[in-house]
């Protein structure tokens, strides 16, 4: 059997406003280091054949020198101007990335990406071809309308909270990503996985993440993120 090529497309294009910073939240500093540079270091750790960063279009000279040069992350190979949005931003990535089985798409502002839980992904996209890292919820959910009234509470036992790396057989996303974009219907898109059960026919499934595996989006994030890093 042919070794699989493995590629990280790590998402590092964001703006950051609900961060009330002028530095964009994946660049702000944790405990020495800009904030991208954890889920870089975990993919340039793990058995990822290649990494590409997507940043902001005036970012990317910057991620070349001061994150990218300076810290030795030697597998990323491509770094990609990114869009307005996040879905955006991942098709750019996607058209950066040629000659892969599997593709690895990781939000840079969640820095506690460990080995296991990249293990658990490989398993699981080589098992079913589109899956996603997630956690069962601790809180009841509701469902409201419009107005805030209660419409229905789902089985709590059947509710995750989706995290990233969202990990795909290559064509399966690319060719759901540019359906998507053939048909414009881009309102809701919060993540990958809702594009693959939108535009592909391929199931989804979760894997077990973590839940360390936080997004740093707040100032508290932030926060949280330093302690966590402590222990
Ligand atoms: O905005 P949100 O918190 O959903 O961002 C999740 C990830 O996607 C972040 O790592 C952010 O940098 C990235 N992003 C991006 N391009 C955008 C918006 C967000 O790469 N236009």
């Amino acid at each position: 059997m042919t070794e699989k090529k493995h590629v990280a497309l790590v998402l590092a294009a964001g703006r950051g406003s609900r961060m009330n910073s002028e530095t964009p939240k994946q660049f702000l500093e944790l405990e020495g280091r800009p904030l991208i540079c954890y889920a870089l270091q975990a993919f340039q750790e793990s058995f990822a054949d290649e990494i590409i960063l997507v940043t902001g279009p005036e970012q990317v000279s910057y991620c070349r020198t001061e994150i990218v040069e300076k810290y030795g992350f030697s597998k990323v190979k491509r770094i990609v101007p990114g869009g307005a949005e996040r879905y955006d931003s991942v098709y750019r990535g996607l058209c950066a990335a040629q000659d892969c089985d599997y593709i690895y798409i990781h939000d840079g502002a969640r820095p506690f990406l460990d080995a296991g839980m990249l293990d658990r992904a490989r398993r699981c996209v080589e098992e079913c071809g589109a899956c996603a890292a997630g956690m069962p919820v601790k809180d009841t959910i509701k469902v409201t309308d419009e107005n805030d009234y209660v419409r229905f509470t789902p089985d709590r036992s059947r509710v995750w909270q989706i995290q990233t790396p969202q990990v795909f057989s290559f064509l399966v996303i690319r060719n759901a990503y540019e359906r998507m974009f053939e048909e414009g219907n881009l309102c809701g898109i919060t993540d990958d996985a809702m594009v693959a059960e939108r535009y592909s026919s391929v199931n989804v499934r979760l894997f077990e993440g973590s839940y360390r595996n936080i997004k740093v989006t707040t100032p508290e994030d932030l926060f949280l993120a330093k302690i966590l890093l402590k222990k």
